[in-house]
């Protein structure tokens, strides 16, 4: 298994529960959550070590179409996967998240055995 760090975003507290509780029974345990982009960029600069980011699409202050443009334009996180998770299953919603930069899309509600696929193609491309 890879040596990963997740950093979980979402705005609601269960949505965040689920995923890490997903995670752990995938054997993931290095796992820090933010409750919307923003926090998630403090996170992302104090935290030494994470190198894979879930988020949620629709939150305050900074939602996750923000958060990846953010990363993507920002030099030492260009690479960082990024798996969003989101009710909004709209083609065009899919679309315009892998051009802002998102490696996979899962919609929720997901089952853990598409969670672990998603995380596993990103893993395989290399980023
Ligand atoms: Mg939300």
């Amino acid at each position: 298994m890879a040596n990963l760090k997740f950093l979980i975003v979402d705005d609601s507290p269960t949505m965040r529960r689920i995923v890490i509780n997903t995670l752990k029974r995938l054997g993931y345990r290095d796992i820090e959550d933010a409750d919307n982009g923003s926090s998630a960029l403090d996170k992302l600069k104090t935290i030494p070590g994470i190198n894979f980011v879930i988020t949620d699409w629709n939150m305050p202050v900074m939602d996750g179409l923000q958060l990846v443009t953010t990363i993507r334009s920002t030099p030492e996180y260009s690479k960082l996967p990024i798996l969003m998770v989101t009710t909004r299953s709209v083609k065009e919603d899919i679309i315009d998240a892998m051009k802002a930069g998102v490696n996979n899309y899962v919609v929720k509600p997901f089952t853990p055995d598409t969670m672990k696929a998603k995380i596993e193609t990103i893993l395989s491309k290399g980023v």
